[in-house]
């Protein structure tokens, strides 16, 4: 027997095995029904039916010699029905990046954010749709098709984790991993009404995430309440000795929060955050929320970070740069497909042009810039200026979190666009991480948390952005503002 929709939350979700009122099989399997009906969004890539639903039978097992209360000290995700983004390893299973390229490609071992989730009694539905690679921020770069909204078929969930913003937000999963690079957590859960937190550069294992911009990436959860994203973080974060810049730093756990610290929030609005081209519902929105942050006791201060302007060039030299050379070892020998047309060419360069003819357009457009900003004679005008600029840009957020506790502003400068509207200019399509990129470039944490909708019920986020390794703080401003609904 299953049920037509899933928990509205983990708390609910364990409540409800507490009281027998269901089991992890059950809600699994509803979940997986609800998957087989929903095909069309094209929110998963692999459903992984028969595993999830073994191992929810062990757990129930586990559930009726232990009883829930002592099995959630160690596994604090008892039986959480989890999804995961197809750039993030999960043993033997495929990776596919949403690239013809890696079709057939199944990772030999566990990402350590995947790992984690395991050992924290999480249950693996299925890997999520993307943006092929994780280039892109709607969802339609995906080589095997792309993911619709959930709300209205001919718009964009946003992207890069367009699968996994989708299936939290359309019942298919209780949460999810996605990676950010750039946005890719949280364009899409404002477009699709969820919550998503990029964690601080080097606060979540990046081993295992298939590699896009390094200096940049990051894993983070995408859940329906700043709670549960709260729960999917602590799981994941931490040291991890398998990658390089992991940082050596205290797991954040449950430590003191800033309202616990009994000062009223200082909240910064830079003017750079509501500029021309900002959509009128949505500043209106925003608007309304930090007026009653205010209103209970938060301070408002206005800030200027006036190079942020240039967020948008810097990232999309250093982005490029970084995948140009990450992708390299897609030579067609190593990883994934070896196409038919280069096995029959019959010089090495021919081979590589052939091999690499599986990238899709968007992918070969990054590995082009990518190359070009890092060639002989153009490295110092374009690939060292922008990491001087990346410097600025850190710089002036750290001297406003002088004076402010975290840092408010929109997520994207509209709703959920129209599918194809953007089709025909990369520009306008890189111009929507407009406010995203920020905090990737300075390696901040930062969230979006759902505040409302605009008249056609088109889901509104704000973001709200840390200091780094302060994702309490931040967590707990997100549930302020959570609260405020
Ligand atoms: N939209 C941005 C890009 O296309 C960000 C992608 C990401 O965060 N993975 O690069």
């Amino acid at each position: 027997m299953s049920e037509a929709t899933g928990p509205s939350s983990i708390s609910d979700f364990h409540e409800s095995l507490r009281s027998r009122s269901t089991t992890v099989e059950q809600v699994v399997s509803s979940y997986l029904e609800r998957m087989a009906l929903s095909r069309s969004l094209c929110a998963y890539l692999s459903e992984f039916a028969g595993q999830s639903l073994e191992r929810a039978r062990e757990l129930d097992e586990c559930l009726s010699r232990e009883g829930l209360d002592r099995l959630l000290e160690r596994s604090p995700l008892f039986g959480v029905p989890v999804a995961i983004k197809d750039n993030i390893h999960v043993r033997g299973e495929r990776t596919t990046c949403a690239s013809r390229f890696l079709e057939n490609y199944r990772a030999p071992f566990d990402a350590t954010c995947v790992a984690r989730l395991r050992d924290s009694g999480a249950v693996f539905l299925g890997k999520t749709n993307l943006d092929e690679f994780a280039m892109g921020g709607s969802g339609e770069n995906s080589a095997f098709g792309p993911t619709a909204h959930p709300l209205q078929k001919e718009r964009v969930p946003g992207g890069s984790s367009s699968g996994s913003a989708v299936a939290v937000a359309a019942d298919l999963a209780l949460a999810a991993l996605g990676s950010d690079t750039g946005g890719s957590i949280r364009l899409p859960a404002s477009f699709c009404g969820i919550a998503g937190l990029k964690p601080t550069y080097g606060r979540v294992s990046r081993f295992g995430l298939v590699a896009f911009g390094s200096s940049l990436d990051q894993v983070g959860p995408m859940a329906r309440n700043v709670s549960d994203l709260a729960g999917i973080y602590r799981a994941i974060e931490g040291h991890d000795p398998r990658d390089a810049t992991s940082a050596r730093i205290a797991p954040s756990g449950s430590g003191p929060s800033l309202s616990s610290e009994g000062r009223p929030l200082r909240i910064g609005v830079p003017a750079e955050f509501f500029v021309e081209g900002l959509d009128p519902e949505v500043k209106s929105t925003i608007d309304r929320v930090l007026e009653r942050l205010r209103a209970s006791g938060a301070t408002l201060v206005p800030l200027s970070l006036p190079n942020l302007v240039h967020s948008i060039p810097v990232y999309y030299v250093i982005a490029t740069a970084e995948a140009s050379s990450n992708l390299s070892r897609y030579d067609g020998v190593r990883f994934g497909v070896r196409s038919e047309a280069a096995m029959q060419a019959e010089s090495l360069e021919a081979f590589y042009e052939e091999a690499r003819a599986l990238f899709g357009r968007e992918v070969k457009r990054r590995i082009l810039l990518g190359s070009f900003v890092l060639s002989a004679g153009y490295h110092d005008a374009y690939y060292r200026k922008a990491c001087q600029v990346r410097r600025l840009i850190a710089e002036e957020f750290t001297r406003a979190f002088e004076q402010v506790d975290v840092i408010a502003g929109p997520v994207a400068p509209g709703t959920a666009f129209r599918r194809g509207a953007l089709e025909r200019s990369p520009l306008q399509m890189y111009l929507n991480d407009l406010y995203t990129i920020p905090a990737n470039l300075a390696g901040l944490p930062a969230l979006s948390v759902p505040i409302g909708a605009d008249s056609t019920g088109l889901p509104i986020g704000l973001q709200l952005i840390g200091r780094p390794f302060d994702e309490n703080g931040l967590l707990q401003a997100g549930l302020d503002v959570e609260a405020l609904r």
